[in-house]
């Protein structure tokens, strides 16, 4: 049995990109462990779009981070992870938003720091693999290419080396989505025009190694995802009719640094590590 963590920018990051896999690793005997490098709380400013955004039902005493903690428990609980671990630093908003620039936001943390941190953590769990973000954290979103480049750097400074993978989106299969969703007269997602930092979204299948079908576990990861409902792009997502909700969600995806070329659809699990 192996340990594999999966380090996310915020609480719900999970619940879109690496659910189903955990759902199957978790139920297979592996240990999960998932940590969020920031909180979740974007400060006063929410332009909607793909970001945090402050709930507007907070009891007395209660703050967005720990709304948001008791939602990552919560998703946790379904998925069967074992542990949910906080670096604890601020949500950046997306590019050009005013808290960029504040202190303590992950996007302008001190990168050697949040290295060693992960890598500690990843030393601690001794873990065989670790799942990071890939070159511009899917949508280009300040918080996830510093995950990116945080998680690589950990990988490099972790006692033991672990297997390392970058879960993305397929782009590919994004835009025959957004033909499709267009055909049947209902409003898609462009990846070519809706990057935060202007790329196109995801990652084109060509270079991708891994397709993870999820099969029945979907409906489990939609579970998950729904944990975060503090969050309008959740309750937008969880309004996707269900019987649709495996088209999007259905398959994840995750580039392998160092395997061979193509994209193999199976469970990465099953393979040792490509990596020399
Ligand atoms: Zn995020």
């Amino acid at each position: 049995m192996s340990t594999i963590v999966f380090v996310h920018a915020h609480p719900d990051d999970e619940g879109t990109a690496t659910a189903g896999t955990m759902i199957r690793a978790a139920r297979e005997g592996h240990r999960v462990v998932v940590v969020y490098c920031t909180d979740g709380d974007p400060g006063e400013r929410s332009d909607g779009g793909f970001d945090s955004d402050v709930p507007d039902d907070l009891e007395p005493g209660e703050t967005v981070a720990s709304r948001r903690r008791g939602e990552a428990e919560a998703s946790a609980a379904i998925t069967g992870t074992a542990r949910v671990e906080w670096l604890g630093y601020a949500d950046s908003g997306m590019t050009g938003w005013a808290q960029n620039n504040t202190d303590g936001v992950f996007a302008r943390a001190d990168p050697d720091e949040a290295a060693r941190r992960l890598a500690d953590l990843l030393d601690e769990e001794s873990a065989d693999a670790v799942v990071g973000y890939d070159w511009h954290g899917g949508y280009g979103h300040p918080d996830h290419v510093m995950l990116h480049r945080t998680t690589l750097a950990a990988v490099e400074l972790a006692a033991k080396r672990p297997r390392y993978l970058e879960v993305t989106m397929n782009r590919d299969l994004m835009r025959q989505l957004f033909v499709l969703a267009a055909e049947m007269g209902m409003e898609g997602f462009d990846p070519d025009t809706r990057g935060d930092d202007g790329n196109p979204i995801g990652t084109p299948e060509s270079e991708l190694h891994w397709a993870v079908d999820l099969g029945d576990d979907v409906m489990t990861k939609r579970k998950a995802l729904a944990c975060h409902a503090s969050q309008s792009d959740v309750r937008q997502l969880l309004e996707i009719p269900v019987e649709a909700f495996p088209f999007a969600f259905g398959t994840e995806h995750y580039i392998e640094p160092g395997r061979p070329a193509g994209m193999v659809r199976g469970w990465w699990l099953d393979a040792v590590s490509g990596v020399g």
